[in-house]
């Protein structure tokens, strides 16, 4: 076992990525690098980091900071409760701990968003405390080097992993090793086509010598994701549009987005429910004055969203009274991004549809 291990760590020495939160032994860019890459890919997290170190240097300034400008920064990378979590974590550190990450996993366990994978992973990496982290990297390393053919979604399985990557880890580098573990996950032992050949592993790996690699690890396959269908306005007047905040708790909970009707049943473009629906939200319009756009989709972990844009011009400031909003504002489109739009809507104002539509109305009125 220590051989593998000291040859994943000498691996590592060599071929490790300059990624920013790597440039310190400082705990406060491993901690904030943690929260963003939860669900998120290193590539697309590293501009959010680089945007909230500069903002935040240290876990006080980030502690002093206020919601809707988390949210705002974090707009774009999805799964918004860890951007609040992230604050309430800042602020329970300073406020309990004179600013310091607790050392104590039982204690560091308790503050909000830090998990067993977070908390071992900032306890090994910026404190070198003798604890593994299990991501999905991991996993399908070490399935793959003692050929582990379990399903990987169950948690027995899980736990069999856990055990066999406390067992590699080496306690007085315990945070180079998981850093390097994780590494080889994501460069080398890829999910598809992995590079067995450039592999520092591969004379001890199993799957490699049983011809397995490719059906290692088993994933039985995940629950369909439930469908929602919406019904979107993106009401204009002159330079602005109509956004309403959702309530603080819930999905996507605190974000801005232009308001939003429910549907049972995708629609389609000219459909009579539009009219209908036009006429009871906003009965200023009339059918004939919506723009629809095709329909877009996003995917949540447990819902694929479908939803229709329409586009809709308005010659007054009118109001949206709805119970699924704690506030609406009219917002200038060139300050839009400036507010945390979460990423379903932000399409909207990506799509050549909505470019087009804007400009053309822009001539129109100057
Ligand atoms: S030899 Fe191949 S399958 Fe085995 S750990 Fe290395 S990259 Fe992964």
């Amino acid at each position: 076992m220590k051989e593998i291990s000291l040859a994943l760590v000498q691996w590592f020495k060599h071929h490790k990525r300059d990624l920013p939160w790597r440039q310190t032994n400082d705990w406060y860019p491993v901690f904030l690098s943690e929260f963003l890459l939860q669900q998120t890919q290193v590539t697309q997290a590293i501009p959010y980091y680089q945007k909230f170190i500069r903002r935040f240097p240290t876990i006080f300034e980030l502690a002093r900071s206020i919601e809707d400008d988390i949210l705002q920064m974090w707009a774009g990378l999805g799964y918004y409760s860890r951007a609040r979590n992230l604050l309430k974590a800042a602020r329970q550190i300073v406020t309990h701990f004179n600013g310091r990450f607790p050392t104590d996993l039982k204690t560091a366990l308790t503050l909000p968003g830090i998990g067993p994978y977070t908390a071992a992973a900032v306890l090994s990496i910026a404190f070198n405390q003798p604890l593994s982290v299990v991501d999905g990297n991991v996993i399908r390393v070490i399935s793959r080097l003692f050929a582990i053919e379990d399903d990987v979604r169950l948690s027995a399985t899980r736990k069999a992993i856990q055990l066999k990557a406390q067992q590699l880890l080496l306690p007085t580098q315990a945070g180079l090793f998981n850093e390097a573990i994780m590494e080889l996950g994501a460069l080398v032992c890829k999910p598809a086509a992995p590079l067995c050949a450039q592999c520092p592993l591969h004379t001890s790996c199993q799957a490699f010598h049983r011809n397995k690699v490719d059906a290692i690890p088993f994933k039985s396959s995940t629950p369909a994701r439930k469908k929602r269908f919406h019904l979107v306005f993106v009401i204009r007047h002159g330079s602005y549009l109509l956004v309403g905040q959702r309530p603080g708790k819930g999905m996507l909970a605190g974000m801005w987005e232009f308001p939003t009707i429910e549907l049972d049943a995708p629609l389609q473009k000219n459909s009579p429910q539009v009219a209908a629906i036009l006429s009871s939200k906003f009965p200023q319009f009339t059918v004939k004055a919506c723009k629809p756009m095709p329909v877009l989709k996003q995917i949540y972990t447990h819902i694929h969203l479908q939803y229709r844009p329409i586009l809709l011009q308005s010659a007054a400031k009118i109001s949206f009274n709805s119970e699924k909003y704690i506030q609406t504002r009219w917002i200038r489109r060139n300050e839009l991004e400036e507010w945390a739009i979460h990423k379903a809507h932000q399409k909207i104002l990506q799509h050549a549809q909505f470019k087009q539509w804007w400009m053309a109305s822009s001539v129109i009125e100057s």
